[in-house]
């Protein structure tokens, strides 16, 4: 591990103010020096233990005031501040009623210990899990190289990689929570170092392979996200969330969904469905959602729906698994809408 500085941000525009005046090279560029925001610091210090991030300085935001709160306005929506646990979200009664889908994605992730560590914030900005992008011995094309490991058909450890958008990068995003965001229709509030503010939906938050491969999301070095801003909910707005995981107690998602719909009675006025572990980043199903557009909510459509969300899957050497159980897990979110 290389030596470090530490800074204790003390508001907003002074971690921005200390991160702007640290020179600072492209994050995770092994080799390079750089400033980074830690806050829960799950996966900051992941990648500096594996010699992956050489920072020059940690600038931790943990402890910024204001950072921290939940709040709803008639207007605005649910507001959750980057600093808030996932254990804070998981116990919020407010959410666990009127974002049902956000509430069932936060406490099926990570672990008890791990969710009173993670943020909000941190948890949309990690990076993914692929072992070979998580490995110094591995130079795949996100970190420059001239391949992708995991593609390879024969040695290729690819079980819980992509099977949609899998063109340069197979790795799948790592935040389930995402997932349930991206069907909320959330914004990520987003400040630079010039102390403008911008709210950009999460569906234009990732960057998906294909637009710029070293990246996954759009936030830049010297930009911090304060909030994540749901829309207000109402008495017609009905949501749920599946995750399939290998172990029973915690692990990561080898595919899950979130649906949420604006009904009327048993009638799906309009659809908001987004897979998590199906793509390098949450992936939104226009195919699945036109399909349950002004259908009655049954098995049937609930079939259709997820049928047409897989029609465009192709997967690797090793997943071909996951087409069915998405098709599965599609199929029972949309029941559950009821
Ligand atoms: C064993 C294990 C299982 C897990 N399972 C799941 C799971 O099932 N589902 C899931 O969604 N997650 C899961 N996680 C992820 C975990 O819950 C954390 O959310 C995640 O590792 C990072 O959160 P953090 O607050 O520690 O972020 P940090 O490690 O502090 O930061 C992560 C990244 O975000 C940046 N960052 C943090 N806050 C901000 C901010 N406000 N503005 C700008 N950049 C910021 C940091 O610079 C860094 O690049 C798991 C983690 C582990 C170790």
């Amino acid at each position: 591990m290389n030596k470090f500085s530490w800074y204790e941000a003390k508001s907003v525009e002074d971690a921005l103010e200390q991160v702007n005046s640290t020179v600072s090279e492209q994050l995770y560029e092994s080799g390079k020096e750089a400033a980074i925001f830690k806050s829960g610091g799950i996966d900051v210090f992941d990648w500096i233990k594996e010699g992956l991030l050489k920072p020059q300085k940690i600038i931790n935001i943990r402890n910024i005031p204001g950072l921290d709160k939940i709040s709803y306005d008639r207007k605005e929506g649910l507001s959750i501040g980057a600093n808030v646990t996932l254990a804070e979200i998981a116990s919020n009664e407010e959410i666990k009623i009127n974002y049902p889908a956000l509430h069932q994605a936060v406490i099926h992730a990570a672990t008890p210990q791990l969710r009173n560590m993670s943020t909000l914030g941190g948890n949309i900005a990690q990076r993914n899990r692929c072992w070979y992008f998580r490995s110094a011995d591995h130079e795949c094309f996100r970190k420059g190289g001239d391949r992708c490991f995991a593609r390879h058909s024969d040695h290729g450890q690819n079980e819980n990689h992509a099977i949609i958008d899998n063109g340069s990068c197979v790795s799948i995003h790592a935040s389930s929570i995402a997932t349930a965001l991206m069907a909320f229709k959330a914004s990520v509030v987003i400040v630079n170092s010039d102390g403008k503010k911008k709210k950009v939906l999460m569906d234009d938050f990732f960057v998906s392979a294909g637009e710029d491969i070293s990246m996954e999301t759009i936030l830049q070095s010297k930009e911090l996200i304060t909030d994540i801003v749901l829309p207000p909910f109402s008495k017609n707005t009905k949501s749920a969330y599946l995750k399939h995981v290998a172990r029973e107690s915690y692990d990561w998602s080898l595919g899950d969904v979130a649906v949420v719909m604006e009904v009327s009675g048993n009638t799906c006025k309009s659809a908001s469905i987004v897979l998590g572990a199906a793509a390098p980043v949450p992936y939104r199903s226009l195919q699945a959602e036109e399909a349950m557009e002004k259908k009655d909510i049954n098995q049937q459509n609930a079939l259709a729906a997820a049928e047409a969300a897989m029609s465009i899957a192709r997967p690797l050497s090793k997943n071909g698994y996951k087409v069915p159980l998405f098709v599965s897990i599609i199929k029972q979110a949309i029941l559950e809408i009821t």
